[in-house]
C-alpha cells in the first residue's frame, strides 16, 4: 500500500488584514509537516501579483517546507507572466499550480492565455526545470458542457505538461471516484490529489457550492440545516465530515489530500489530528 500524499492550501491575506496573519497561519500548521503548501494567486487585474512569491518564498526558506505557487492566465500577458516565474524562481520555488482564473465583470481578458493549457505549454517552454500541476473538477467545470467534454479538455492540459492533478472541493466521494475511473479510462496516468474543503459555514458552503457547480449531498444538507444557526455545532460536524471524508478516500487508495485551510490552522489540526495515524501505515 502507497501512502498518499498530504498537502494544504494557504491564501494571500486581504490587504487591510494585519501583516503578521500569514505567520499566524503558518506558524499554526508547519508541524503538521505536509508534502507541500500551496498558495494562491490573486486574480484579476487589481491583485497583489507579488503576494504568492513573497509567502512562497517564506514558506521555503524560513519554514523550510516545499512550496507551490499558484498561478492564473486571463489577466495576465507574457511579459506580467515572465516576471511571476522569474520572482517564484528567485524565491526557490519551482513548482506551479498553473490555471486559467475565472471571468471577472467588467474586466477586459489580455488574451495571451485562453485556457489553462496554454499557460502550462508557455511554462514548460519558458522554464523547463519547472514542475507544473493542474486543476481538475470531479463534477466537470461549471462552464463545460460535460464531465467527459471536461475531461477531454483535461487530457489536453496533461499532454501539454502537467504532472500533477489537484481537484476542486467536493462533498461526496462517489463523484469523485467515478470521476478518477473516467480520467484513467481517457489515459491520463499523473497522480489526482482530491481537494477538501472543511465545512465551517453554511452559507459559505451554499455559495461555494453554486459558483462550482458543486452538488451538497442529503448527508450534508442535513448537517447544514440542523446547525445552520449553531456555529460551533456546525464547525464542529465540519471537522468530522471531513474527516470522515478523508479516511474513506485514504482507504480508497487515493494518491494524495489537498486541504484547503482556509488560513484557519486549528480546523486543519483538529482534522489533521483524526486522520494523521491513516497516512501512516
Ligand atoms: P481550464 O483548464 O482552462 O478549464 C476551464 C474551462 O475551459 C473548462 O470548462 C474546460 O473544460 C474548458 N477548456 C479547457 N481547455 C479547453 C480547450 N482546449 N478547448 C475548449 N475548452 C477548454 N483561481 C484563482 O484565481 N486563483 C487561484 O489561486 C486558484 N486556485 C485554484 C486551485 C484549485 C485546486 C482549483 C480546482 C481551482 C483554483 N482556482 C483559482 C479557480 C480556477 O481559476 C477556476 O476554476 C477557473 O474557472 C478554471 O481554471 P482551470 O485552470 O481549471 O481552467
Amino acid at each position: 500500500m502507497h501512502t498518499p500524499m498530504f498537502s494544504l492550501e494557504v491564501f494571500p491575506p486581504k490587504r487591510d488584514a494585519p501583516v503578521g496573519t500569514i505567520y499566524d497561519t503558518l506558524d499554526g500548521i508547519e508541524d503538521l509537516k505536509p508534502d507541500f503548501i500551496s498558495v494562491t494567486y490573486g486574480h484579476g487585474t487589481h491583485s497583489d501579483r507579488t503576494a504568492t512569491a513573497r509567502i512562497a518564498n517564506t514558506i521555503v526558506n524560513e519554514y523550510r517546507i516545499p512550496a507551490v505557487a499558484h498561478l492564473t492566465a486571463l489577466y495576465s500577458d507574457k511579459a506580467k507572466i515572465d516576471e511571476a516565474l522569474d520572482m517564484f524562481e528567485n524565491a526557490g520555488v519551482n513548482t506551479v499550480l498553473a490555471l486559467r482564473g475565472d471571468y471577472i465583470d467588467g474586466e477586459q481578458v489580455v488574451g495571451a492565455f485562453e485556457h489553462a493549457s496554454d499557460l502550462v505549454a508557455y511554462i514548460r517552454e519558458r522554464k523547463p526545470n519547472f514542475t507544473v500541476f493542474g486543476a481538475c473538477y470531479p463534477e466537470g467545470h461549471y462552464q463545460a458542457d460535460s464531465l467527459d467534454k471536461d475531461i477531454e479538455h483535461l487530457k489536453i492540459k496533461v499532454d501539454a505538461g502537467v504532472t500533477h492533478l489537484i481537484t476542486q472541493l467536493f462533498y461526496d466521494n462517489d463523484d469523485f471516484y467515478r470521476f478518477c475511473d473516467k480520467v484513467r479510462a481517457a489515459g491520463i496516468t499523473v497522480p489526482i490529489e482530491a481537494g477538501i474543503m472543511p465545512v465551517r459555514g453554511a452559507k459559505s458552503v451554499r455559495r461555494m457550492a453554486e459558483r462550482n457547480a458543486s452538488r451538497i449531498p442529503e448527508h450534508l444538507d442535513a448537517l447544514l440545516n440542523r446547525w445552520e444557526g449553531n456555529t460551533e455545532a456546525l464547525h464542529n460536524a465540519g471537522i468530522l465530515y471531513a474527516s470522515e471524508q478523508i479516511a474513506d478516500l485514504v482507504a480508497h487508495g487515493v494518491d494524495g489530500v489537498h486541504l484547503y485551510t482556509m488560513n484557519h490552522p486549528a480546523t486543519t489540526r483538529r482534522i489533521w489530528r483524526n486522520v494523521k495515524s491513516l497516512f501512516n501505515e
